[in-house]
């Protein structure tokens, strides 16, 4: 029985949850497991020459984004490496890169032997700033890479319009936008290359795995090679030119990602649906404000769901205190990055492995504003997997919101 007491005290302090949904994640059922047995009982596990079942899922993905080509990989960090190689990058190239974003997408830069430049991201979007990106653009620039973070398309019509003017390379890195859209564009599809990753958190996934989709022939032609130990697609099994790797998948991933392939249209607009819901509820609530939308025709893939805190609203809790109530009250989030990634030890310290990095770059001089301020104060992220609920879980995640104002304010 709901005591008063109970249901208005916070579950943080013994109180009842406000969310009593649980949100699974991965969503599966027998054809999963069926396609997955099946390859078991086959005993084609690997797949060295990429064709087979992998082909299949390359193909499935190319058409479902509207690329000309699809080409899996290990996953979404040497996806983005082996597009960059293929983009023709060499040593000391400087990268434009967000610094809110998972490492990956810096450290790739680290990896060819780039320097990463630090570009700072919009306040309302929290994805790169064009402005930014045209200031931070010096004659040594080849590449930038846009991270469509959270699923929240950048301003593409903006970064390629850079792009083309300054002669530069774009890697979308769309590890958080499977199946979102930018004015009717699948994401991904825009830039000379888009990156997707299928690690088990991400909204399609297959445990690990990456894949990389392009137009371009030659692009293409180079990053199946790098995939495949420098191999080429009509050559014999042991001449090697290119310094690639080894960075098939399996067959095993590829049925369980031609599976969950068939979910991720409906999936994707449940979560948009739910997003734009939440959205307007969250808009009444004094001290939070959802994350713009943009003013184009967009499909937001809510790998997650991104609101601004402010505590002054809030009796002055912390945003940790806030996140700690928020998912006390069942509402699956958390508060994301603590500090963008130029704080990373990797960059602050830059050891040898970091030669490529001339004397007078200095991180520790680095500084974005607005992603300081998301990491700190502002940004609590829902994980995709609740924006799977229902309408009334988003009424509820609203109602725990409210619940923890009323509480600290009184
Ligand atoms: C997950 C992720 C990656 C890397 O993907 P992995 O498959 O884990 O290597 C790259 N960029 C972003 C933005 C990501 O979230």
């Amino acid at each position: 029985m709901n005591t008063l007491t109970s249901s208005t005290q916070l579950a943080i302090h013994g109180g009842e949850k406000t969310v009593t949904t649980s949100f699974p994640w991965p969503i599966f059922d027998e054809q999963e497991v069926q396609a997955v047995a099946d390859v078991v009982r086959s005993g084609q596990w690997g797949n060295p020459d990429c064709a087979g079942l992998v082909a299949e899922f390359e193909q499935q993905f190319a058409d479902y984004c509207g690329s000309k080509y699809a080409m899996t990989c290990a996953n979404g960090s040497v996806s983005l490496r082996m597009a960059m190689i293929a983009c023709g990058v060499k040593p000391g190239d400087e990268v434009i890169v967000p610094p809110y974003t998972f490492i990956a997408t810096a450290s790739i830069v680290l990896e060819v032997n780039c320097v990463p430049v630090f570009v700072d991201i919009e306040p309302d979007t929290y994805n790169l700033d064009p402005t930014a990106i045209e200031a931070a653009i010096t004659e040594r620039t080849k590449a930038i890479i846009p991270v469509h973070f959270a699923g929240l398309p950048c301003n593409m019509d903006a970064i390629m319009d850079i792009a083309r003017r300054h002669n530069l390379r774009v890697i979308e890195d769309a590890a958080h936008a499977h199946g979102a859209e930018y004015k009717g564009r699948k994401l991904g599809s825009i830039g000379d290359v888009g990156s997707f990753s299928f690690q088990s958190s991400k909204n399609l996934n297959s445990g690990e795995g990456g894949i990389v989709i392009t137009n371009d022939d030659a692009l293409y032609e180079t990053m199946n090679s790098l995939r495949n130990v420098g191999r080429l697609p009509h050559g014999q099994w042991y001449d090697h030119f290119n310094p690639g790797c080894n960075y098939r998948i399996t067959q095993l991933q590829a049925v369980l990602l031609s599976q969950q392939l068939k979910r991720l249209d409906e999936q994707t607009i449940t979560r948009d649906e739910n997003g734009i819901y939440l959205d307007s509820l969250l808009a009444d609530i004094n001290g939070i404000t959802p994350l713009s939308r943009g003013n184009v025709a967009i499909r937001h893939s809510h790998h997650l769901y991104i609101f601004k805190y402010d505590k002054s609203e809030f009796g002055d809790t912390s945003k940790a205190d806030f996140v700690a109530m928020l998912a006390a009250e069942g509402v699956p989030c958390s508060g994301g990055y603590p500090h963008p990634l130029y704080k990373q030890p990797v960059f602050q310290q830059k050891n040898w492995m970091c030669y490529a990095i001339p004397e007078s770059v200095d991180y520790s001089q680095t500084y974005c504003p607005v992603a300081e301020r998301a990491c700190s104060d502002e940004a609590v992220w829902i994980f995709q997997f609740a924006m799977l609920g229902t309408r009334s879980d988003m009424e509820s995640f609203a109602e725990a919101i409210r619940k923890i104002q009323r509480t600290v304010n009184k």
